[in-house]
């Protein structure tokens, strides 16, 4: 934990941990040391820890990085991160993000951007960590703790895993409890840990799931030990390679990650299958309709009455002007770009043409993987992210239609609800970190995580 937080002063360039809690930090280690003296240690016992700033933690600033919930210090501990301070995890601070956990690259943040800790080989320019969980991502692959929470609603874990070569496992919807997360789009969110490998993974997978009742959606299912469940051995486990993701332009070196990936597996004794999930392409306009329709719903909170920011009004301002000033002052420009979109889709005039059509293609997709997985499929291989991080500044002047082709390959996970995991698969040509992703069974997140493990 020492080492954790001299580390952290010291790579303040990255911008990761925008709220350090060294006493927590060294208060929570001593007790861990004193848990090991008596030989009666949990799983994560003194490991140290960042949670992202969408995690609310008790007496701790928790701001989802937007300026609206400035000074926010909630009563109580999410679900989440209370289960990990019960394994014995330490927690070293907040870590920054996107405002609402909405980007791909971290650079809505209120706190500014996060700097990955990758350069192109020969190039100094700073790179993006991606998003939302950016800082997180640096962190881990910084070294500056062991191991980090992210959030995932159509890649946030697994993207920013992906560009900074590190692992991120979004678990099946419903397996760790969202209470206490600050809400994005409901239906979606998914909270999971981000690692340096796949065994961390599975050991913080296992601390952080829980069956809650206090979130509806909560999953009341053991949750198996996922540790144990990493035999290496995938002999005859049929992993399918969707057609459809092989999209157009696709670059060369990211076919080749993806046919390598297959060639590492089949020798480790799976089987690959050409499989082909129709409504593919459906995903992206679909996604970005349901989440900022579920988002404009859910930051309807922020009223100025009961949580942080309240605008300044002048004589005569009613209630009215002060809902107005409050939002416009306090949601950054691509967190009010969701909430007139989704407004928009969910308006009387509009609802059935968006919403409702994005909710049918929705379920034709999650049927997609339905038919594929009744048909004995294990597991699907896929790139993880079109491309290899990208320069900070160079996607964000750009159409924003751009920053979200991102999420081209993680967004059918959330949209079915399954378990996704992104794992590190060697560099491109300019040496950055590349990763590719497996999709699950919905449950079988132990079996998803061997199948990784065999990837490494
Ligand atoms: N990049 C996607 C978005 O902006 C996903 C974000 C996330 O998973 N939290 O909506």
């Amino acid at each position: 934990t020492e080492s954790c937080l001299k580390a952290i002063d010291a790579a303040d360039a990255l911008n990761a941990f925008v709220h350090k809690t060294p006493e927590i930090a060294l208060e929570r280690a001593k007790a861990a040391d004193a848990r090991i003296a008596t030989g009666d240690a949990p799983a994560m016992c003194g490991l140290p820890i960042g949670i992202k700033d969408l995690f609310c933690t008790k007496g701790v600033d928790s701001q989802a990085a937007s300026r609206i919930l400035k000074g926010f210090k909630p009563e109580y501990e999410s679900t989440v991160s209370q289960n990990l301070v019960d394994a014995g995890a330490v927690m070293l601070g907040k870590l920054n993000m996107d405002e609402f956990a909405m980007g791909s690259s971290n650079e809505t943040s209120v706190y500014g951007n996060v700097v990955s800790p990758w350069r192109r080989e020969g190039d100094t320019a700073e790179l993006t960590p991606g998003g939302s969980s950016g800082g997180s991502a640096s962190a881990v692959a910084a070294d500056l703790c062991l191991a980090a929470t992210g959030t995932d609603t159509g890649g946030s874990i697994r993207q920013p895993a992906a560009f900074t070569g590190i692992t991120g496992i979004k678990p099946t919807y419903g397996r760790c409890s969202r209470w206490g997360v600050v809400a994005f789009a409901s239906s979606l969110d998914q909270a999971g840990p981000m690692t340096k490998n796949v065994r961390d993974a599975a050991i913080m997978l296992e601390a952080m799931c829980s069956h809650d009742p206090k979130d509806s959606t909560s999953a009341d299912l053991a949750v198996p030990n996922f540790e144990a469940m990493l035999t290496g051995d995938i002999k005859g486990k049929k992993i399918g390679i969707p057609k459809e993701y092989r999209m157009d332009g696709m670059p060369g070196e990211i076919e080749k990650l993806w046919s390598d990936g297959a060639e590492m597996l089949k020798a480790a004794g799976a089987e690959i299958v050409d499989i082909s999930l129709p409504h593919t392409k459906y995903a992206l306009p679909a996604y970005y309709v349901i989440a900022p329709a579920e988002a404009s719903s859910n930051l309807a909170r922020y009223d100025g009455v009961r949580y942080g920011h309240r605008a300044t009004l002048a004589q005569g301002d009613g209630i009215t002007e002060m809902y107005e000033k409050t939002r416009a002052e306090g949601f950054g420009p691509e967190v009010q770009r969701r909430v007139m979109i989704g407004t928009y889709v969910l308006s009387a005039g509009f609802y059935d043409a968006y919403y409702n059509r994005a909710r049918r293609v929705r379920t034709l997709i999650k049927k997609d993987f339905e038919d594929v997985f009744a048909a004995g499929i294990d597991a699907i291989l896929t790139p993880a992210t079109p491309s290899a991080a990208f320069g900070l500044g160079e996607m964000t002047d750009a159409d924003p239609v751009q920053m979200y082709l991102n999420d081209v390959f993680t967004v059918t996970v959330n949209l079915a609800g399954l378990p996704g995991i992104a794992v590190p698969a060697g560099v491109d040509k300019q040496g950055l970190p590349l990763g590719l992703q497996l999709i699950g069974r919905p449950w079988e997140e132990g079996d998803l995580l061997n199948t990784a493990y065999a990837l490494e």
